[in-house]
């Protein structure tokens, strides 16, 4: 039999979570491995994304830009607040509301990479801002960008470790990665374990932990990397941290305990 191979770190030693589901004992992190590529639909922005969240993509844009104020924050922040000539290439930007957002405060060149033809013609025309249409795995370029960010993509490749390493290529020294992961020191995988397996994606190859996160990024060359909750659902937890909501934030905040989390990491 073949020995069952971590996609990160190539180690072999691992914990079974479900049939295809699979902890690395070496580098804490989950992989999928029936993780399969899903096929792309062309309406994925509007019909295929209403059917799934109630609204078209475009109906969300005052949420995804007001959420994509918030991340540009924390970035910004790590930039000293000056923006003055940095440039910005977003990985997977959709119709670009992100990096509308980026250019809005103050990023002067901002670039996106969409493989939907249709999104990428929509955030070149209606904010007139650059887009690639393509794969990022396919994806060549020379250039250097000040920040990279990439908003739930990473763990869509088939080899995300090698993406990790293109991303840290692509930028200047000192430059910043910025993504938001799904990760499993959360309440759902705690607590809803069954709901965890049955609703987990087939087009997820990876699922990380804070720790997980930090040691990949760091052995990529990465200095400095840190972990934020991108999200609080003390009701998946239990009735006691739904009535105490602070200080579950608080205990959330404190060992990024979330089902999803922001993670940047400075070059
Ligand atoms: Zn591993």
């Amino acid at each position: 039999m073949i020995p069952l191979l971590c996609p990160i770190c190539k180690d072999s030693r691992s914990k079974q979570i479900a049939n295809d589901i699979f902890l690395c004992k070496s580098c804490n992190i989950l992989f999928n491995n029936a993780y399969q590529q899903l096929p792309y639909f062309a309406d994925y922005f509007s019909a295929e994304y209403k059917n799934q969240y109630g609204k078209t993509y475009e109906d969300d844009h005052d949420a995804i830009y007001a959420a994509s104020l918030l991340r540009i924050k924390k970035i910004k922040k790590l930039l000293n607040n000056n923006l003055a000539g940095k440039s910005l290439f977003d990985i997977g930007c959709a119709l670009g509301f992100f990096c509308k957002a980026a250019k809005d405060s103050g990023f002067q060149l901002v670039e996106g990479l969409e493989i939907s033809e249709y999104a990428a013609q929509y955030c070149k025309e209606k904010f007139s801002i650059s887009v690639t249409s393509v794969d990022f795995e396919k994806f060549l370029t020379a250039k250097k960008y000040d920040v990279i960010t990439a908003w739930y993509v990473m763990e869509h490749f088939a080899n995300p470790f090698a993406m990790f390493q293109k991303v840290y290529s692509m930028l200047h020294n000192d430059g910043i990665f910025a993504c938001t992961l799904p990760s499993y020191f959360g309440p759902l995988f705690y607590c809803h374990r069954d709901i965890w397996i049955k609703n987990h994606p087939a087009d997820h190859r990876i699922d990380v932990s804070p720790r997980g996160i930090t040691r990949l990024l760091k052995n990529i060359g990465f200095v400095k990397v840190k972990c934020y909750p991108s999200g609080y659902h003390p009701e998946r937890f239990c009735s006691l941290a739904s009535k105490h909501k602070k200080i579950y934030i608080k205990l959330s905040d404190s060992i990024c305990f979330s089902d999803t989390i922001m993670v940047i990491a400075k070059k």
